[in-house]
């Protein structure tokens, strides 16, 4: 493939321009803005896309943080994801080896989405300096994307059609080993369940009351026996939103529970969602109280795209062997790896076993015992979680890949990740993630028949589904409850 050599130019233009997005990741880091409100996080990215010549709408899709950054025209049209929201309950001070909150109960940055934010606004803005100095045509689109740890923001932008005309999306995310994602994540759908029931003295007139608190409470329970009758692989979660209130004197007249139902497929969630429905119905017949429901989020499942990871796999083989780390940074990195438990350090060696079975390169158990950053490069891994990039993946071509940005067995939404984010791991992960994802990207421009590719690849992969959006039409974005 013709790529004009230009690896090295890119690369080398990435490591002379990096410190202005480093500082802006440490700054989305101190920010540890949560879903729908980032609007620091949101303002300083789309800020160095104008000051880098894109064109910027902000304000998209119903969420005040969610934007657009536009340089170029006509076809290929690329996309970049990018996310920076933050997590509840992880604050945490920088460097430090134990867990110890900077702000007490407040959030941090635990899924590492400070580096993705910089380093993806970071990688458009190299891919524009480089087609505008080679001449490449197309356009290249940043998606700032908010609440991507709840509330799937992205799920909001692809019902408002953000991503009409865009022929393939690409992003990262931080990750255990660095490799493409062939497979996962899991779809889930996030669903409140309320009961309105009639309010009565509990010891005078209970005769007169109808619980609403027993109604959420019987939900539960025949959800607990609906759970041995759905897919492997499938998990629903329950939290109360409104126990009706702290007087156990009082029949609670309304109460509300929030469920997430989780599965490999989204065909299958939407099975078990009519189910935890019926359910819920069966519990207001039983109480005389009545009972709405209404979906407030929701993260399909990836669907890869061969022709975009193969891009990825190129450019991952490029620059992460290349990779080196200090005494210094490997001594860092072993004092988070002695905060793991054995049980997660034992879940990521199964994990990683599995990804390498039978290939004779990956001694496991050596590498656990030897490494304090995982530096290696495994071709496909897999997102045990979800995404709501995995809703941009039904609407265009999409693939993302992950990068390590911190010592081996950092979970994700831990402290640890929090604590480390700030360190030279997580800037060297970052900048590796920004020349692969840069690199990718300017593959798509030199070579136009990618899109054509990559199309194809998405048809296969949709095998005639098509996308459906649970999402009522006037459901506003935000946080609910
Ligand atoms: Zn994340």
């Amino acid at each position: 493939m013709k790529n004009l050599g230009l690896e090295q130019e890119v690369y080398k233009y990435i490591d002379d321009h990096k410190e202005k997005f480093l500082e802006a990741s440490d700054k989305l880091w101190d920010y540890a803005e949560l879903q729908f409100v980032e609007h620091q996080s949101a303002a300083l990215l789309s800020g160095l896309l104008e000051e880098a010549g894109f064109q910027v709408e902000r304000g998209l899709a119903g969420m005040e943080t969610c934007f657009v950054g536009t340089f170029g025209q006509g076809k290929p049209v690329i996309g970049i994801l990018g996310e920076y929201d933050a997590l509840t309950g992880l604050s945490q001070k920088a460097d430090v080896a134990e867990k110890c909150a900077l702000i007490p109960g407040g959030a941090g940055h635990g899924c590492g989405h400070n580096a993705f934010g910089a380093s993806t606004v970071f990688a458009a803005i190299a891919v524009k300096k480089f087609m505008e100095e080679k001449g490449l045509k197309g356009t290249v689109k940043y998606f700032g994307c908010p609440a991507e740890e709840v509330g799937g923001g992205k799920a909001f932008m692809v019902r408002a059609g953000l991503f009409d005309g865009v022929d393939a999306a690409m992003c990262w995310h931080p990750w255990s080993y660095n490799g493409y994602l062939r497979t996962g994540s899991l779809a889930n759908v996030n669903i409140t369940i309320k009961f309105h029931g009639i309010g009565a003295h509990a010891g005078a007139t209970p005769h007169l009351g109808r619980s609403a608190l027993d109604a959420v409470e019987l939900t539960n329970v025949g959800v607990n026996y609906l759970r041995e009758h759905i897919v492997p692989g499938a998990r629903v979660h329950y939290a109360y939103l409104n126990a009706g209130g702290k007087n156990p004197n009082v029949v609670q007249p309304e109460a509300e529970a929030s469920y997430i139902i989780r599965a490999p497929k989204m065909a299958q969630v939407e099975e078990i969602l009519e189910r935890v429905k019926k359910i819920a119905q069966g519990a207001a017949l039983m109480t005389e109280t009545t009972t709405e429901h209404k979906v407030v989020a929701m993260y399909s499942e990836y669907l890869a795209n061969d022709t975009i990871c193969n891009c990825f796999y190129r450019h991952l083989q490029e620059v992460i062997p290349n990779t080196t780390y200090t005494e210094e940074e490997k001594a860092y990195a072993h004092q988070f790896k002695m905060t793991v438990s054995p049980s997660q350090m034992d879940t990521f060696r199964d994990q990683l076993k599995e990804l390498t079975a039978g290939n004779p390169n990956y001694d496991v158990d050596a590498l656990f015992d030897d490494k304090d950053i995982m530096d290696i490069l495994v071709p496909s891994i897999h997102m045990y979680a979800s995404s709501d990039v995995g809703n941009v993946s039904w609407v265009v071509p999409t693939s993302h890949f992950g990068v390590v940005i911190d010592a081996v067995g950092t979970p994700a939404h831990s402290w640890q990740r929090v604590a480390q984010g700030k360190s030279s791991i997580a800037h060297k992960g970052m900048i590796h993630a920004t020349k692969v994802l840069a690199m990718s990207c300017l593959d798509f421009f030199v070579n136009p028949t990618l899109a054509d590719q990559a199309k194809e690849d998405w048809k296969k992969e949709l095998a005639g589904r098509t996308y459906k959006s649970l999402l009522a039409d006037d459901l506003k974005p935000g946080p609910q409850g």
